[in-house]
């Protein structure tokens, strides 16, 4: 049975790459917008200006928050010293413990997220 196969092409490694990198599968994930992270920038807890890479102009990142791990750590933590009563909600409403996702103000696109952890 001679199925005429032909060996595959030896893989081409780039030497620049060390050890070689391995492409992961990754999960899919349904985003509701398209992530361009741009290298080379630090995001922090406020906007920032730089270089849109999607539509190219010159903007001052829109700054949102939403609860990240340290929400959740810090509400557990108040919730330990004894203020369960509603004070360990307190977390979710302080912007200081939240992970701040910037945005593009011009196409919408998020740039980065800047996580407390
Ligand atoms: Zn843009």
């Amino acid at each position: 049975m001679d199925q005429n196969r032909a060996p595959p092409p030896p893989p081409t490694y780039n030497e620049a790459v060390p050890g070689g990198v391995q492409a992961q599968p990754q999960p899919v994930t349904v985003q509701p917008a398209v992530t361009v992270i741009s290298a080379g920038i630090r995001y922090t807890q406020v906007p920032v200006s730089q270089e849109c890479p999607h539509c190219h102009n010159t903007i001052v990142t829109t700054v949102t928050y939403e609860n990240g791990t340290v929400t959740y750590l810090a509400a557990g933590i108040v919730c330990l010293v004894g203020c369960w009563m509603g004070c360990c909600l307190i977390p979710f409403c302080i912007d200081a413990c939240k992970d701040a996702v910037h945005c593009c103000p011009n196409c919408n696109i998020v740039l980065g997220k800047y996580s407390q952890m």
